[in-house]
């Protein structure tokens, strides 16, 4: 399936699409976060800390920071990761030109 060229009404068109892949990343860090959320962390700092014989509120604090600074790191990089999703593009081989889907009216 291909759209005609909005420039010169070619139909000798190409679609370009983002790899498949980055979806697959993109969808990777939720995941994660299940797993390294701040209160599964907190819970691991309790738990380590009473081993430790600290106060197991200092381990539920550096559990939760972690937590937290580990949910920035993955939120930026989802938005990364999913922006390319969505350039998807078409390439016209009659005019050398690429657009986009939307531009077409
Ligand atoms: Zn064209």
């Amino acid at each position: 399936m291909s759209l005609p060229c909005p420039y010169c009404q070619s139909r000798d068109t190409v679609l370009l699409e983002s790899p498949q892949h980055l979806v697959i990343n993109s969808n990777l860090p939720s995941a994660q976060n299940n797993v390294m959320s701040p209160l599964a962390l907190a819970t691991l700092g309790i738990s380590v800390s009473k081993s430790l014989n600290i106060p197991p509120i200092a381990g539920a604090l550096v559990g939760v920071l972690i937590g937290g600074i580990w949910m920035l790191m993955t939120e930026d990089e989802v938005q990364k990761s999913s922006h390319p999703v969505y350039t998807r593009h078409y390439y016209c081989n009659d005019c050398d030109r690429d657009f986009s889907p939307s531009l077409r009216n």
